[in-house]
């Protein structure tokens, strides 16, 4: 079931609808990256990709996105991110219970999940963690969920890829405790404070970014901070459909975010950061190579 609330989007944006496939991407908004990328928090399973899944990949292999990491919220979208995975060159995807569905964690998911870890595959547990924003499910069921979720990495020795939302606190303590257990982790679509990235870097975890901090509106604190991600920690995402970067030069159709449009936020981090998009994304993709075990493109 696709629940439309579910992730980033903030709800009071309009969501974003199915594009027309047909005039898919105005030249405008054509952004090709100076170096091979990797887009970990790509959500292809969404319905607004279910017409046109084949050209939204295309499209991202012309821009210099060749590798995506399709992101899995609940076990039946686990299920249709190995599918597309398995379908294509350069997918890959993770499985785990967003905070959102925490609710509806149960024993018998977690056995299920415990069989999709087996997969090859399968590169990491989550979309996993903690939201206190929204609090769609209750912060109880939320620990609850994440705690299961961190014992079931641990087991399957497989990074985490972690959802985290006005919780860094209570998201530090927990990770704190279970640190020397857990491979490895990446805090995905970092939206937080100077004191909490560097409690995660203290912990030697991984940061996403996303076009959040294209947003005039919440995001731009994102732009004093990050000088201070080392590039060997520091990995990025278009979150797509959700998300669309607030400063591109043209309209979206359907307002959806895609793969094709990470180059435009490379190109935001590079500017920010003073460094030259060519080592952004050499940088950020032999990250994520590492961080993933990626052994194809
Ligand atoms: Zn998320």
């Amino acid at each position: 079931m696709i629940v439309p609330a579910t992730q980033e989007i903030d709800v009071s944006d309009t969501s974003p609808g199915i594009a027309d496939s047909a005039n898919p991407l105005p030249d405008t908004l054509r952004f090709k990256a100076a170096a091979p990328l990797v887009d970990i928090g790509a959500n292809l399973t969404h319905d607004s990709f279910r017409r046109d899944v084949q050209a939204v990949i295309e499209r991202a292999r012309d821009a210099g996105v060749g590798t995506l990491i399709v992101t899995g919220t609940d076990l039946e979208h686990a299920h249709q991110a190995l599918e597309l995975a398995a379908r294509h060159r350069g997918l890959h995807a993770t499985a785990g219970v967003h905070p959102h569905e925490a609710s509806q964690w149960s024993a018998t998911p977690a056995q299920e999940f415990a069989a999709l870890y087996r997969e090859p595959g399968i590169v990491a547990v989550g979309e996993c963690g903690l939201d206190f924003n929204r609090n769609f499910s209750s912060p109880a069921d939320q620990e609850r969920a994440f705690e299961a979720q961190l014992g079931l990495a641990v087991e399957a020795g497989l990074p985490l890829f972690i959802h985290e939302r006005d919780a860094g606190p209570r998201m530090l303590e927990m990770l704190r405790s279970w640190r020397d257990d857990i491979a490895d982790a990446v805090i995905h679509c970092f939206t937080g404070e100077r004191k909490t990235l560097h409690g995660y870097l203290d912990l030697d975890l991984h940061i996403g970014l996303t076009g959040w901090l294209c947003d005039e509106r919440r995001g731009h604190h994102l732009r004093e901070l990050l000088a201070d991600i080392p590039l060997n920690r520091l990995m990025v995402e278009t979150d797509c459909p959700y998300l669309l970067p607030r400063n591109l030069p043209a309209k979206a159709p359907g307002r959806r975010h895609e793969p094709a449009l990470l180059p435009w936020i490379v190109g935001e981090i590079a500017h920010w950061r003073g460094d030259g998009e060519g080592d952004i994304c050499r940088a950020t993709t032999a990250t994520a190579r590492r961080f993933f075990r990626l052994e194809d493109n």
